[in-house]
């Protein structure tokens, strides 16, 4: 007998049709003889609707009360789905975050798991009943409902398996499966059998949404074998898994991109110890993340600096650093949104050499200047200029031998 806890996202779920639809699906894994757990998210489109009220009307809102409020979606869709259950002659019951109970730490808006209290749920499935619990929730040190952060229900479904001891956790989305690449910008893009944790990780922090990247991290610590498929079809989805279980490894597993950064560039910085703190210190105290950072050395003393961040802080980042102009001592600060980044993934790499030239090679001979470079074990990143995003995908996708024959 297997124990799998199943999730299905907001559009799984959007509406009765489909939430009919999940309920003969997760009938069937029940019929088939396994221990099934459900965790579900809110309607697609119902979050949105709930965050943009409490913004409405005020947009410095209690975050317990934003919790509050925003939890409600996946409380109704539970509801529902143990509904729709008991109609075809499942026996299901919904619990909230609060019922397990998830206990969570007390960051209302972004809270983070601490424990799951799983032998109640363990003891209803053993019985033969369907446990349909609430994702994206929990309650904190002060005894209020928590929330985990947008996209929180995977991190629930993975924080659940790993509770009950599950032997998968299939979560069930729009997409069926991991790609090598968006197959909206490239056609001949395949779909993956299997997936490491690693990769999976560094392709989701890299623009690849297809799971929440806290809920992979906790997998790869959890051990948790995680399924990524679609509620629409019954093609089989893409595994997530530990390294060795993947026996014919590419050297390259995929493509990411990302229009999210921008680009600053602070010119003739005196080039002598401390420098780079004085510029990216405050940035960390205003809260503001930087990715790729170059500097370059220069003859006469002066330094120019560039890095990435996320466009929507960089009007921060310029006041921020405008407001120390005269402490840094620079010459001139540009910023730059229109750039794209561009990352190759993949534990093959460790390996192999090579897979940074090839993706130097192949830019070159398109004609796409890189403008900033940052390397990890299993990643090489490039930043472009964001109108040869899709040109520079498709170009590495055939490079790399990731076209569909
Ligand atoms: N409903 C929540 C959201 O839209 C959580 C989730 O779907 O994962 O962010
Ligand atoms: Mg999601």
């Amino acid at each position: 007998m297997t124990r799998i806890v199943m999730k299905f996202g907001g559009t799984s779920v959007a509406d009765l049709e489909r939430i009919r639809n999940v309920a003969t699906r997760v009938a069937r894994a029940v019929e088939a003889g396994h221990e099934v757990a459900v965790v579900i998210s809110a309607m697609a489109g119902t979050t949105n609707r709930l965050v943009a009220w409490c913004q409405e009307l005020s947009p410095l809102y209690d975050a317990r009360e934003y919790d509050a409020v925003v939890a409600t979606g996946e409380q109704v869709t539970a509801g529902l789905m143990a509904i729709a259950l008991q109609t075809i002659g499942v026996e299901a019951r919904s619990w909230t975050g609060w019922q397990v109970p998830v206990a969570t730490d007390g960051q209302h808006g972004k809270a983070r798991i601490n424990a799951i209290e799983g032998a109640e749920i363990v003891r209803r499935m053993q019985a033969g009943q369907v446990p349909v619990v609430a994702g994206f929730q929990g309650i904190g040190p002060d005894r209020r409902i928590t929330t985990l952060g947008r996209g929180g229900s995977d991190t629930s479904a993975v924080a659940l398996a790993a509770a009950l001891q599950a032997d998968r956790c299939d979560i069930y989305t729009d997409v069926d499966g991991v790609y090598t690449t968006d197959p909206r910008i490239v056609p001949k893009a395949r779909k993956l059998a299997r997936i490491t944790y690693e990769e999976m990780l560094e392709l989701a922090s890299v623009g690849a949404k297809v799971l929440q990247t806290r809920s992979v991290e906790l997998a790869m610590k959890e051990h948790v074998r995680v399924q990524v498929l679609s509620s629409f079809t019954d093609a089989p989805g893409t595994l997530v898994v530990d390294e060795d279980e993947i026996v014919e490894q590419e050297i390259v597993a995929g493509i990411a991109y990302s229009r999210d950064e921008a680009k600053l560039t602070i010119r003739r910085v005196p080039d002598r110890p401390g420098v780079a703190a004085s510029v990216f210190f405050p940035l960390a105290e205003a809260g503001i993340n930087v990715d790729m950072i170059v500097q370059n050395v220069s003859e006469d003393g002066t330094t120019d600096m560039t890095f990435t961040l996320n466009k929507a802080e960089l009007p921060r980042a310029r006041e921020v650093l405008e407001a120390r102009y005269d402490e840094i001592g620079y010459a001139e600060l540009t910023a730059d949104p229109d750039v794209a980044k561009i990352s190759v993934v993949g534990v093959g790499m460790r390996s192999h050499a090579g897979v940074a030239g090839t993706m130097f090679k192949t830019l070159a001979s398109r004609g796409i200047n890189i403008q900033v470079i940052s390397t990890s074990e299993i990643k090489v990143s490039v930043l472009i200029a964001a109108e040869y995003t899709e040109l520079a995908v498709r170009a590495l996708h055939t490079a790399y031998g990731l076209d569909v024959a």
